[in-house]
């Protein structure tokens, strides 16, 4: 029978930042099981591609820190791309409820060490970007080191490096089942035959509850639609801008090739396995778009290009990472709520130090266990896009 120390289910960025992780701290023996014909299908291959520290809990910010400057270096340690851009994400607080806000974030972004993040006025935005609509802006938040990634290059790079160092990738592997014995899991079952191993981790994304499903765990993880707008070629508001976020109403943008990518969150969305685009999405994003940019009412939109994909919900907006309790050799890294991309190196880092070591020095793990959830000790992030 097919054996293997570590198997890993899902092959996107999270299940690849894992595999190179474990793969770079010495454990070469793993296996990546990827239903898909590719990788990449998933949401990673679907996101905005937006990586930033300016978050407001510190276990959020503190993954970010090892994330952004993994990114930084990506090229160098892996010889591969992942087209980190450092151009910054520029909050723009509307209300002074939003400045008071930000401000306290900030103060725990910088007590955590994050270089580069300050506090702008509203005169001071008015003149970064003067074709914004800003009379309204009271000031922001902006910092250098946040900026774009692109997520299926870093997740190539990382699967592909992980491959090269002794990792495996099976393409067209749905897992079916996970099987268990008094010592905790004992092996998966899968479309292509069953793999025998101790160590098994959950990284299928949205779909991540009905794989924890097989093991008897269960997981509230919700899939909920996310749809994106790009623009066809536009010059009209400078390709050097940050991710731009207007406070008012969580409309967001950043520059794209040579036009821009449109997000908003529509509050009407339910969660559900929806990946269909809606097109009267466009003209509900084109509103707030040209209101906050008035040359966006004149941004040419090929509808047939907007795409939608899948955030992973959990109830506090946290990930789920670490073993699951009560069953030995079960772990899970879940649940990301829109910011799995960006916290996919710190995410690989955590996973691999809880499989090879049982602790990690990253975080403070127990934060992110599934146990918070029945114990009562959630952790709100509210800095969600
Ligand atoms: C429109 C949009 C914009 C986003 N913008 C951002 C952003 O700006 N920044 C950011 O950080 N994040 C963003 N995200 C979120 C981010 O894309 C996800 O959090 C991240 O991609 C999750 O990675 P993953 O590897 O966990 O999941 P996925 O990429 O979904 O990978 C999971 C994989 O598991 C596989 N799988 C599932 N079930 C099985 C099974 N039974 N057997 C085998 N394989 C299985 C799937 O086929 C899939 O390939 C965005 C998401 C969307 C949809």
């Amino acid at each position: 029978m097919q054996t293997a120390e570590v198997v890993i289910i899902g092959g996107g960025i999270v299940g690849s930042s894992i595999a190179y992780h474990l793969t770079a701290a010495s454990c070469h023996d793993v296996l990546v099981l990827e239903r898909e014909t590719a990788t990449g299908k998933g949401s990673t291959g679907k996101s905005m591609g937006g990586v930033r520290a300016q978050f407001s809990t510190p276990v959020n910010i503190q993954m970010s820190l090892y994330s952004i400057p993994f990114y930084a270096s990506f090229e160098e340690r892996l010889g591969y791309p992942c087209d980190y851009r450092a151009q910054g994400y520029l909050f723009c607080a509307t209300a002074e409820r939003h400045l008071a806000y930000l401000r306290t974030n900030y103060e725990k972004q910088v007590a955590l060490g994050l270089k580069g993040v300050r506090l702008v006025d509203g005169t001071e935005i008015r003149a970064m970007f003067p074709q914004m609509r800003a009379d309204d802006v009271v000031g922001g938040s902006f910092c250098s080191t946040d900026g774009f990634v692109d997520p299926y290059s870093a997740m190539t790079g990382l699967m592909t490096w992980a491959a090269e160092h002794g990792a495996a990738l099976w393409k067209n592997a749905t897992v079916t089942g996970i099987t268990k014995d008094e010592c905790g899991v004992a092996g998966v079952e899968t479309t292509r035959g069953p793999v025998a191993t101790r160590k098994v981790v959950n990284c299928a994304g949205a779909w991540a509850a009905s794989v924890a499903a097989f093991a008897g765990v269960e997981l509230p993880v919700e899939p909920l639609r996310r749809m994106l707008v790009p623009s066809e070629p536009f010059d009209q508001f400078p390709h050097t801008a940050p991710m731009i976020i207007d406070m008012s109403n969580g409309f967001h943008f950043r520059p794209e090739s040579r036009g821009f990518l449109l997000a908003w969150n529509d509050p009407e969305e339910k969660p559900g396995f929806k990946t269909e685009f809606d097109p009267a999405f466009v003209e509900k994003i084109l509103i707030r778009a040209a209101d906050r940019v008035p040359c966006f009412a004149d941004l040419p939109i090929n509808p047939k290009r907007a795409w939608a994909g899948l955030y992973e919900m959990t109830p506090d907006h946290h990930p789920i990472l670490g073993e699951a309790p009560g069953l030995p050799g079960f772990f899970l890294a879940n649940g990301f709520s829109g910011h799995g991309v960006m916290h996919a190196p710190a995410t690989g880092k955590i996973l691999s130090d809880l499989i090879l070591n049982g602790k990690t020095d990253l975080i403070d793990a127990s934060l992110l266990g599934l146990a918070r959830f029945a114990e009562g000790r959630m952790i709100h992030e509210t800095a969600v896009l």
